[in-house]
């Protein structure tokens, strides 16, 4: 090229704009909370017939403003100073793509933009409330947190947040993932938790089981277990939860606020945003603030929560069930497949949990939110995985995975039908640690 020929346009001009990001001061400081704004009241938790009472245990389990935040009627909760300077140092505010190279493979008319909460220290969007459960613990005098995880991310967030703000931290951890994800175990390690395969010795819950077959596969809910039985034997520890509760979901609706003012900056809104789904934390803080719009302003979204046909949750019963395999926690009015079902491994182990959040499954109820489910074997979604990476280069989580899948489903539908959709997906975390998952599916040797 001649370093000296008059250009027409300057490289901005030129530039497609792929990529909004948001400055500090535009970060959203507070969280929304959608139960004020809910068609419906959205019905408590309650207690079994019989037995002792969970539900006035809670303030037991569970740190005292979560506890609070829970059950608030406010609309809008501020995010304390000493959460936001958490989230900066985490990497908020997360940049929102346009996916024009995936959007030209496809050859669709529609527009797809996708949230990357995989620009997270420890993988995924968890570290959003696991780092506002751990400063409010410190807060209130706690040493120690405890925790149960499934795919890692979430025992891997609260390991970080417990280590920034300077708490302990025990995970125990579903043992059919425990047994193939070493990566990930050395990284909780070297956030310096304490980390056991689950059902472990260490516990009431877990050695029964353990004794009778110390290579049982575990499940989130007989892992939950353990470490709500782990933190009452200890005062000075307290039990986190990383997905469901209503509380867990206003921390994460950081994502969708976030993701709304970018769209102002790209000047667009979307007609369908989607997420995958296992308790619903990330997509209920994705969609929950664009639900608030279709609620409150009469705007009209197609939601879609996209899961495994081997943890099909929200094609379960609603029905009030036990949170957890124990039966320690109260009953939530919920979507559920049951509280002692057997689910099949699968690498989006993340997607793998009966139960979907009380807030999710109640607007699913009154027809707000689509769903769909994709085959146990995960080759289909892995490929459209890898599409996404063959164009737009970021590696999506195994979870997140399904989330893509149902975002290319959709541009696909809109190229058949020649509608120039707007779709917003969030890509809920990276894969850099689950590699060998997509290796054995898609047969990578
Ligand atoms: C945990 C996890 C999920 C599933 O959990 P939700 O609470 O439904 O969000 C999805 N994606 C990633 C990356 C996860 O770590």
């Amino acid at each position: 090229m001649a370093k000296n020929k008059a250009r027409t346009s300057s490289p901005r001009q030129e530039s497609k704009k792929t990529m909004v990001n948001l400055k500090f001061d535009e970060m959203p400081a507070q969280w929304y909370n959608i139960l004020p704004d809910l068609p419906e009241p959205l019905p408590p938790p309650r207690d079994p017939e019989g037995g002792p009472s969970r539900v006035q245990n809670l303030p037991n389990l569970m740190i005292g403003e979560c506890l609070q935040q829970e059950f608030s009627t406010e609309r809008w909760i501020d995010i304390p100073g000493g959460i936001m300077d958490l989230y900066v140092k985490a990497g908020r505010p997360r940049p929102l793509f346009r996916a024009t190279n995936l959007e030209k493979r496809l050859d669709t008319p529609a527009r797809l933009y996708y949230k990357s909460e995989f620009f997270s220290p420890t993988g995924s969007h968890k570290v959003n409330t696991a780092l506002a459960q751990c400063w409010y613990a410190k807060q209130q005098g706690f040493a120690r947190v405890t925790t149960e995880t499934g795919a890692g991310q979430w025992g891997t967030a609260l390991s970080y947040a417990a280590a920034v703000t300077g708490l302990k931290c025990t995970v125990f951890w579903v043992r059919s993932v425990y047994n193939w994800k070493k990566d990930r175990l050395s990284f909780m390690k070297l956030l310096g938790a304490e980390v056991y395969a689950s059902p472990s010795p260490m516990t009431e819950v877990g050695k029964a089981l353990y004794d009778k077959n110390p290579e049982h596969v575990g499940s989130l809910g007989i892992a939950i277990s353990e470490g709500l039985e782990d933190s009452q034997k200890d005062p000075k520890a307290t039990y986190c939860l990383g997905s469901v509760l209503n509380h867990v979901l206003m921390h994460q609706t950081i994502i969708g606020q976030e993701t709304q003012k970018q769209f102002e900056l790209f000047d667009d809104y979307p007609d369908i945003v989607i997420s995958c789904l296992g308790g619903g934390s990330n997509f209920g803080g994705f969609a929950l603030p664009f639900v608030g719009d279709v609620l409150k302003k009469g705007k009209k979204i197609k939601f879609i929560a996209a899961q495994s046909k081997v943890a099909p949750n929200l094609q379960g019963k609603y029905e009030y069930d036990f949170a957890d395999y124990a039966e320690i926690t109260p009953m939530l009015m919920m979507y559920t497949l049951g509280h002692k079902v057997d689910m099949e491994p699968i690498k989006a182990d993340g997607l793998r949990y009966h139960g979907c959040s009380p807030i999710i499954s109640l607007l699913r109820n009154k027809g707000y939110i689509d769903t769909v489910a994709y085959p146990g074997d995960e080759k289909y979604v892995f490929e459209t995985a890898k599409l996404f990476m063959e164009t737009e280069g970021w590696l999506p989580a195994p979870e997140s995975a399904y989330s893509v899948c149902a975002a290319i489903e959709e541009a696909i539908k809109c190229k058949e039908l020649g509608e120039k959709k707007t779709i917003a997906f969030n890509v809920s975390g990276h894969g850099f640690l689950d590699i060998h998952g997509y290796r054995s599916v898609l047969g990578l040797e």
